[in-house]
């Protein structure tokens, strides 16, 4: 269906598993884009919040994202986003939205906006893109997918030292268990419990499989 010349590589897993740092990394090792999928569902939701628009009304919600304008940029070797010409920055990161955003992302209509704007980026780059169904919905047919995992404890401490209260079990259990592109590990999907693994180790074991998987990596 797709014949695009440029490679993706599909990071998906739970939050806070290491994805967003292990995805950063790898780009910028490869020369590839970073696109975190992620910030495309909390600019929406922190939209919707602005507006006063409840999460859970979908009809709204739906309503709300006809008449944005979400622009999808690039801006060196990171993704770039505003909503309605706004950077909403580290707004994006309140708890405010992190409490929100598993509800806004179950909307069908969302996804398929949103999935639409991801899969336009494989047009002009290769890329590293993370979220929850990149490797089973996304881009299916890459042959790089991996799903980034950590134990419940250690995901929950490595956001309180970042200082930001996040509702992680709640978000993970709306998002496995949505109706649609639930959080699952793909077919073909190489696992990765990064619980006791530094950065570091990430990175190597990714750059490891990939090699295996045939992608050319210079040195
Ligand atoms: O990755 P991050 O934790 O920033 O994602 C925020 C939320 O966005 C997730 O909890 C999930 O509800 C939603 N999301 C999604 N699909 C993606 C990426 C994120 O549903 N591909």
């Amino acid at each position: 269906m797709m014949h695009h010349q440029h490679s993706v590589i599909a990071i998906d897993g739970p939050a806070a598993s290491g994805k967003s740092s292990v995805s950063r990394r790898l780009s910028s090792r490869l020369g590839y884009l970073h696109v975190n999928s992620g910030i495309m569902y909390r600019a929406l939701t922190w939209s919707v919040l602005r507006s006063g628009i409840q999460t859970g009304d979908s009809g709204a919600v739906v309503n709300h994202l006809d008449g944005l304008d979400i622009c999808c940029g690039i801006s060196g070797e990171e993704a770039t986003l505003t909503v309605d010409g706004i950077d909403p920055g580290s707004e994006l990161k309140s708890s405010e939205v992190n409490t929100g955003v598993s509800t806004v992302s179950k909307i069908p209509e969302v996804r398929d906006v949103l999935v639409a704007k991801q899969r336009e980026y494989l047009d002009v780059a290769d890329i590293v893109m993370e979220g929850r169904d990149i490797g089973s919905v996304v881009f299916p047919e890459t042959p790089y997918k991996f799903y980034i995992d950590a134990s419940a404890e250690i995901r929950a401490k490595r956001r309180m030292d970042e200082g930001i209260e996040d509702n992680l079990a709640e978000r993970d259990a709306v998002d496995s268990g949505r109706e649609t592109s639930p959080l699952v590990i793909a077919e073909n999907a190489v696992v990765i419990d990064t619980s006791e693994m530094t950065l570091e180790e990430v990175l190597l074991e990714l750059i490891d499989r990939l090699r295996e998987q045939g992608l050319d990596i210079l040195n």
